[in-house]
């Protein structure tokens, strides 16, 4: 069956940002006293809300606490180190141009803030593949992310398509639940994401490069 729409997720698909994210926060939290790796931070809080952070922390370190306004502070230094670094995922503006280019119907879904897209959009140069009609945050669903099925679900809505007529592109585990909730096929990108976790999270298509989605279209 020929898809008619392919789901983008965009921190660690189409911006490859998480290297960034978890660099900064790994550093950060070591620098609190609680020791990370950036291995360590990807392994905790790849695809997670940043709230998590005090939960994982409380329960790796028996109850320590992070100090008043980390998420804001720990966000800020990741912006600053966007501003600087952050490009988009290698053959990305490629295959967004090419899905353009057959006809193919592209959108992207992002749990994260719009003001957060837009920054990563503007930055790589991506955001001129990408018009604001396809571009969903969790905002347009009442703040429900992923693993919820309800960004995909509301995104295929939106391009008036079943959800089995939708691939979903996602390197998180929560973001291959969500795909799957929503009852769309999945590829997982293992750009960061270790193969086995997106296989447990019920990916069963694997692809390491961009170039190889339109293969699996
Ligand atoms: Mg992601």
């Amino acid at each position: 069956m020929s898809r008619k729409l392919v789901i983008f997720d965009n921190d660690g698909v189409l911006v490859d940002s998480e290297r960034i994210s978890h660099r900064v926060l790994a550093g950060y939290l070591t620098e609190l006293g609680y020791p990370m790796t950036v291995e360590e931070s990807v392994h905790h809080f790849l695809g997670t809300a940043a709230r998590n952070v005090h939960e994982v922390i409380a329960d790796k370190y028996g109850g320590g606490t992070l100090p008043d306004g980390f998420v804001a502070l720990w966000h800020e230094r990741v912006f600053e180190a966007f501003q600087r670094e952050l490009e988009a995922t290698e053959g990305a503006a490629k295959l967004l141009a090419e899905l353009n280019d057959r006809g193919i119907p592209y959108c992207l879904a992002s749990s994260s803030d719009r003001s957060w897209i837009d920054l990563t959009l503007e930055r790589t140069g991506l955001r001129g593949h990408l018009r604001p009609e396809q571009v969903f945050s969790a905002q347009d669903v009442g703040g429900v992310g992923k693993p919820a099925p309800d960004l995909f679900l509301h995104a295929a809505k939106a391009f008036g398509v079943q959800p089995s007529e939708c691939l979903v592109v996602e390197d998180s585990p929560n973001g291959v639940r969500a795909a799957c909730a929503a009852g769309m096929d999945v590829l997982g990108f293992t750009a960061l994401t270790p193969a086995d976790r997106l296989r447990d999270a019920g990916a069963t298509r694997l692809i390491g490069s961009l170039s190889e989605v339109l293969d699996h279209r």
